[in-house]
């Protein structure tokens, strides 16, 4: 701890050696994907068209962990990894908590989000197979400049379907990509069979991520050399995600704290199980009683109001069925500002844990968001996300129970990304709350 008690910050040897695995550690075993056609489980063999070898492997992995390869951890590094982890002096200060509130910086790469994490591992695997190309869908593309760094940092190339508002609407990410050195697509597109009907259909269709997906899935089966990419959900992103956790175990630890609870903001799931699979892991041995938090919009409420089943991942019903809590394949999320957060389920391995007990799941409307966001801003100086300032509005609500029952309660909470090319939407919705911030911070004087 370093300067006032306000940062923890690992050396470049503390970076993991391994990701954490957590599907031997579950409590009962995951529910296999299955064929929509016959029900039967799907083998591994059946994804070959579509994911790199090693990433099947991964997918199905019981290993309770998987190496990192020295190369990719140098990429690692790159990133800026080890992140820093931060004490939020300032916003408990302006809470009047006496919570000790903490948030992990997966804000500070080159593009800003998590996303990377993923991203350069799935970029490394393929390129040590040899696949020349990836091909990915993106919303407002936080994941297609993930991906665009991370192909680009390993000499591949990339192609992106990104949903045509997006497109049309959020020109910076999309000039990122092209920066990065990747194709990229309004979607639906003429690039493919899928896209070209759509079009034909509507010439003037929005689109959707769902349509996105199957663009991209229809792109890696056809093009030469080429693979598909996923940026959540699934097992082996949810791994490669763990860095986060497990570094920010290290730091809690060697500043002497323990998590009395662990929050995030779940889309498909990837930042809260990377951030809290570790922990977890932990708290089934018996090492710790931390709780965990997984926090949702009100308006797409997978985990708070969806049901526990199986579903198709995507709208075009293109893949696997997987046992999720899910509001439905055709649910049609509104178009919140927390573009990653609108997935109609949630990762196969989040659910189950939910579904045990084992996680809570709480959903905010998303003006109390952007406010608790605008709060942290003018707090912290930083400015979130629209999806991390869910997690925020979490992390704030516990630190207020923890005023109301005057417990120290430790809080970490994951600050997936920040909102410097998003932040149109928390600014024209917050002004409201100038007078009570401004109160608050004459307070802090
Ligand atoms: C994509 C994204 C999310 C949500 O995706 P998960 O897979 O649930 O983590 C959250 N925060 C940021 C900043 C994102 O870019």
């Amino acid at each position: 701890m370093e300067n006032g008690a306000m940062r923890v910050l690992l050396d470049t040897e503390d970076l993991p050696r391994t990701y954490y695995n957590i599907l031997p550690d579950l409590p009962v075993p995951l529910p296999p994907p299955l064929n929509p056609a016959t029900r039967e489980p799907i083998g591994p063999e059946a994804l070959a068209p579509i994911f790199p070898k090693e990433i099947i492997r991964q997918e199905v992995s019981q290993n309770p962990r998987e190496p990192i390869p020295e190369e990719l951890r140098s990429a690692y590094v790159r990133l800026g990894r080890p992140t820093p982890l931060y004490r939020a002096t300032r916003l408990e200060k302006f809470l009047g908590t006496p919570a000790r509130i903490y948030y992990k910086r997966e804000d500070l790469n080159p593009v800003g989000s998590h996303k990377p994490n993923t991203a350069i591992a799935q970029a490394y695997f393929a390129m040590r197979e040899g696949v020349e190309r990836l091909s990915t869908e993106t919303g407002a593309g936080q994941w297609g400049s993930a991906l665009a760094y991370s192909t680009n940092y390993f000499g591949l190339k990339c192609t992106v379907f990104m949903v045509r508002v997006s497109y049309d609407q959020k020109p910076y990410r999309k000039h990122l990509m092209h920066l990065f050195g990747a194709e990229v697509f309004p979607s639906p597109s003429d690039r493919t069979n899928y896209g070209r009907k759509l079009l034909e259909n509507n010439g003037h269709s929005p689109g959707s991520l769902g349509i996105a997906i199957s663009e991209a899935l229809e792109a890696a089966v056809t093009g030469t050399n080429t693979k598909y990419s996923l940026g959540s959900v699934l097992n082996h992103v949810l791994m490669h995600q763990t860095v986060i956790g497990q570094e920010t175990l290290l730091q809690l630890r060697s500043i002497d704290e323990t998590p009395d609870v662990m929050v995030g903001s779940v889309g498909g799931g990837s930042n809260f199980a990377g951030f809290t699979f570790p922990a977890i892991g932990e708290r089934m041995k018996g090492k710790l009683d931390t709780r965990f938090v997984a926090v949702e919009p009100e308006t797409i409420p997978s985990l708070t109001r969806g049901k526990y089943e199986y579903d198709f991942g995507d709208t075009a019903e293109m893949t696997p069925l997987m046992k999720m809590y899910t509001l439905g394949h055709a649910f049609m999320p509104p178009a919140i500002h927390a573009g990653g957060l609108r997935y109609h389920g949630a990762a196969p391995s989040v659910s189950l844990l939910l579904h045990e007990g084992i996680i809570e799941a709480r959903a905010f409307d998303q003006l109390s968001t952007f406010e608790a966001g605008a709060m942290f801003a003018r707090t912290e100086g930083i400015v979130p996300a629209p999806e991390t300032c869910h997690a925020i509005k979490g992390a704030i609500e516990l630190a207020l129970e923890a005023k109301r029952q005057n417990e120290p309660k430790v809080i970490a909470f994951n600050f997936s990304g920040h909102g410097l090319l998003d932040f149109s939407g928390i600014a024209s919705k917050i002004q409201s709350s100038e007078t009570s911030t401004a109160r608050g911070r004459n307070r802090m004087n």
